[in-house]
């Protein structure tokens, strides 16, 4: 069809428009499209059977190229640019649309992904590689571990930061998941997703993968956190704290907000600046001991919402389970009081959820997502902390929550779950409820 090869600028005509930019690598599963790099950084898949001409660009490729040489030797002998391994696990991120069935199924492999976005070479000499394919829905606590000891390994090999590329659905689970399991770690590790796949014109992959590098890059940060978009335009990023962020939204790109918190940091990597948002943040330092403390794999934990007329059978489902989160109502209540003749079943509750904490520790959430558990107001949560309900005053997520309490159990002894379940470990309970964190 033509002669151009990836890295020429060509002007690609179809029956519709004329499409100027870089071309780039076909990936290999899908050979029916043409992929071109816009100039505002953009990549965009342009089937074939569209196509009717694509043309050299060649006096502007010469320049761009001598442009680049230039810039490379320049940048080469100035500094030596940062090493950051991105690993990869799949999600959205990976991959691109089937223009067959309009699906998004097929993966780019790494190689692929940094030919899409060269930019991130110009920021950090990148190591790729993919450690796991799948979507961020079937993460296990096996998972977690592969990515806690991948992420651990490339720190011990010298990466002055790791960027995981990763489903967005759960996203936030993995990433509180790896900042309990990465304890002390001195260098950054970045989740980035993306909700528009990397062959899109409006993918959010570009902005989120090369603001991650460049966060890393160019700050003095270490420790997990997020980094997605901040709005619905791509002029800036945010990073968002590991233990205290959730996907707010089924597809927006901005899906990610910081929940009873604000976000760490701000990056317009147009205008090439970080601005820090939080008042704190740990600071990097390669020779701080990583202390690697995995999930255990085997844990069952469950997390039961509460709703109107709930049976007790709900509650007895967890008999066998090693934890429950309980994911109550607003400042931690829950269905156990019998005031009338429809409400005997609640008394049995209550004697479901005692039987429970007898076996396993049972922590309180509140399905109101924003605020504090408080559990000494209302008689309810009162009797409900009576029958061994813990959790009280703690302002994490319910997905914090969970994670935090199966690694709790994976690393301590039971007594000292229910006294750390409240405690500050890794941001995830805040200090004092700041009104300017709701609804950021
Ligand atoms: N279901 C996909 C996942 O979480 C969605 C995404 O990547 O955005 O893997």
């Amino acid at each position: 069809m033509t002669a151009a090869k990836p890295g020429d600028s060509v002007e690609v005509v179809t029956s519709e428009e004329t499409i100027k930019g870089t071309l780039l690598q076909t990936p290999e599963l899908e050979k029916g499209v043409v992929i071109i790099k816009l100039s505002s950084g953009y990549n965009i898949g342009i089937s074939k059977d569209k196509i009717k001409k694509i043309a050299l660009l060649p006096q502007q490729r010469k320049e761009e190229q001598i442009e680049k040489a230039v810039a490379a030797a320049k940048e080469k002998t100035q500094r030596k640019l940062p090493k950051i391994s991105i690993l990869h696990t799949g999600g959205t991120i990976a991959s691109k649309v089937d223009y067959r069935t309009g699906g998004v199924v097929a993966r780019f492999t790494p190689q692929e992904i940094l030919e899409m976005f060269p930019e991130l070479k110009e920021i950090a000499e990148i190591d790729s590689r993919l450690i796991r394919n799948m979507w961020s829905e079937d993460m296990r606590f096996a998972h977690y571990n592969i990515m806690a000891k991948e992420a651990a390994k490339e720190a011990a090999k010298g990466a002055d930061g790791v960027i995981i590329t990763h489903g967005t659905d759960t996203l936030h689970y993995s990433s509180a998941a790896l900042a309990f399991a990465l304890e002390g770690i001195g260098i950054p590790v970045i989740l980035v997703g993306a909700q528009r796949s990397s062959d899109r014109g409006s993918t959010d992959a570009a902005t989120n993968l090369i603001s991650a590098a460049y966060f890393i890059a160019n700050s003095d940060f270490a420790g997990v956190a997020i980094c997605m978009h901040e709005n619905m335009s791509d002029s800036s990023s945010l990073i968002l704290p590991a233990t205290k962020a959730r996907k707010m939204h089924t597809s927006r790109r901005d899906a990610f907000r910081p929940i009873n918190s604000t976000a760490t940091a701000r990056i317009d990597y147009e205008g090439r600046n970080i601005a820090f948002l939080a008042k704190d943040h740990p600071k990097k330092d390669k020779a701080r001991k990583l202390q690697l403390r995995l999930f255990n794999e085997k844990l069952k934990i469950g997390i039961l919402k509460t709703h109107p007329n709930m049976y007790t059978e709900e509650f007895a489902a967890y008999q066998k389970f090693d934890g429950l989160v309980i994911e109550g109502f607003a400042l931690g209540q829950a269905p156990i009081n019998q005031v009338d003749e429809f409400t005997t079943e609640h008394k049995r509750i209550l004697a479901a959820i005692a039987a429970l904490c007898k076996k396993m520790p049972v922590a309180m959430a509140s399905q109101s997502i924003y605020g504090r558990l408080q559990m000494n107001v209302y008689s309810t949560a009162r009797d409900l902390q009576a029958a061994g309900v813990i959790g009280n005053l703690s302002d994490m997520t319910p997905e914090t929550t969970f994670v935090k309490l199966a690694w709790l159990l994976s690393n301590y002894k039971k007594a000292e779950v229910k006294e750390l379940i409240t405690k500050n470990l890794r941001g995830e309970i805040s200090e004092r409820t700041e009104p300017a964190a709701f609804l950021v």
